[in-house]
């Protein structure tokens, strides 16, 4: 018989959105007629901006013309896009080369796919509370250990928390790899200059390399607090940080898929430059690119034309985050995030676990919200809650949720 991947075998099942899913089904059989509004998954809901869909429709037309047909392309991304990647990075005063940008489907599958570069035996930490893919891609190469209920026992956890403005502290001993999301998915909250440049020194001095996340960088509100928008704006982060940046949240593709990976030649870990070769190798044998017309598109919302569509579409997630704080907080709820981020981080009231406010939500107010402990050890006590609804809906769940919380 086949052997199969034996790390596979200690996954288990995906838990979370499985029992959520359970719950809603229960919900709404029990309840039919009532108006379940989810508060709970991370996927936009506005359509795509007009040059967008401009941009898809000359492409596609494209696709049927002898001279404008595209087959294969370069595994890396098309130049256009690399390049006007590239210079929304200058516009924040950030040299990237288009030749350090490598052009992909997805954050997820890149994040997921990058520990392959590593040996099958380094250290790899993570912040807890924690975006999944970063572990469960870890623990299928066997990087996990045992599952306990702290956690994986091959993996490291940096625990944020209220105490620590949810903002993770390098430990003593450094990992080999840190996974730093900011801003955060789940807690909502940012990074700013000096605790980012406080990991930046400490990579350079241990040699430990940073993995960064910055698909909600589109999310940050410049006019509150000093977060970059890049690792790169922390001088010598080219030397030690790869950064994951999405269309998925900024220009709504998660349906579409495009994204790219920074991954500077300059890197030193594992040797200079070779991360940036074997991720070239990578991709070029594994990969076949993302799709023209996609990449057009994706080049449409880097057009000035479409950052002014996009950032409208983003202010009404914005604005949704807002009325949610404003509501929250009026009941007396402890809320974090929600500025910088689309999540709000809710302090479970009057001694309910993750999962009871989770139920209390749903049995009293039709509203789904994902419960804290499903990202990890230091969730438990908090709900996230989405801004991604439409802004009718986000009114509504407000409406539901101040009777409900007021009648209880
Ligand atoms: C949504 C999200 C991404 C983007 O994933 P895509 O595969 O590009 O859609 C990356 N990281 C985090 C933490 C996310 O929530």
């Amino acid at each position: 018989m086949l052997r199969t991947n034996p790390h596979y075998a200690r996954m288990g099942k995906s838990y979370l959105f499985a029992e959520i899913a359970h719950r809603v089904a229960a919900f709404r059989k029990a309840h039919p007629g009532t108006g379940v509004i989810s508060m709970g998954i991370g996927d936009v809901t506005q359509p795509l901006v007009p040059s967008v869909i401009r941009a898809l429709h000359a492409a596609v037309d494209d696709m049927g013309s002898p001279d404008a047909f595209h087959g294969y392309g370069p595994e890396q991304g098309y130049a256009f896009l690399r390049e006007a990647v590239a210079l929304e990075y200058a516009a924040r005063g950030v040299s990237i080369s288009p030749d350090d940008i490598f052009i992909s489907d997805g954050a997820k599958c890149d994040l997921g796919n990058f520990q392959e570069l590593f040996a099958p035996d380094v250290s790899i930490a993570v912040t807890d509370p924690v975006y999944p893919v970063y572990v469960d891609s870890n623990c299928m190469a066997g990087r996990g250990g045992t599952w306990t209920e702290h956690g994986w026992s091959g993996i490291r956890y940096l625990p944020c928390t209220a105490e620590n403005g949810f903002a993770p502290v390098p430990p003593e001993k450094a990992p080999d790899v840190i996974y730093l999301c900011s801003p955060n998915n789940p807690t909502g909250t940012a990074l700013d200059r000096a605790s980012l440049g406080e990991w930046v020194r400490y990579a350079r001095s241990s040699g430990m390399l940073i993995m960064f996340d910055s698909a909600y960088e589109c999310f940050i509100d410049d006019t509150e607090g000093d977060i970059p928008h890049s690792i790169y704006e922390i001088p010598g982060a080219d030397e030690v940080a790869v950064e994951f940046r999405s269309f998925s949240k900024s220009a709504g593709f998660t349906g579409l898929r495009c994204a790219y990976a920074v991954v500077p030649a300059n890197l030193k870990a594992g040797g200079k430059g070779r991360l940036h070769d074997m991720w070239a190798r990578r991709q070029t044998t594994k990969y076949n690119g993302c799709p023209y017309i996609v990449q057009k598109a994706a080049e449409a919302a880097c057009s000035p034309e479409g950052r002014g569509e996009t950032a409208a579409v983003v202010n009404i997630y914005r604005n949704n985050a807002a009325l949610m704080r404003g509501t929250l907080n009026a009941l007396g709820l402890t809320v974090y995030g929600g500025i910088h981020a689309p999540y709000l981080w809710v302090r479970t009231p009057r001694g309910m676990d993750s999962w009871d406010f989770f139920q209390f939500l749903l049995d009293r107010a039709a509203v789904v919200c994902t419960p804290g402990s499903g990202f990890g050890p230091s969730g438990e006590g908090y709900a996230r809650l989405t801004a991604f609804s439409s802004p009718a809906d986000t009114r509504e769940a407000m409406t539901r949720l101040t009777d409900a919380l007021k009648q209880a």
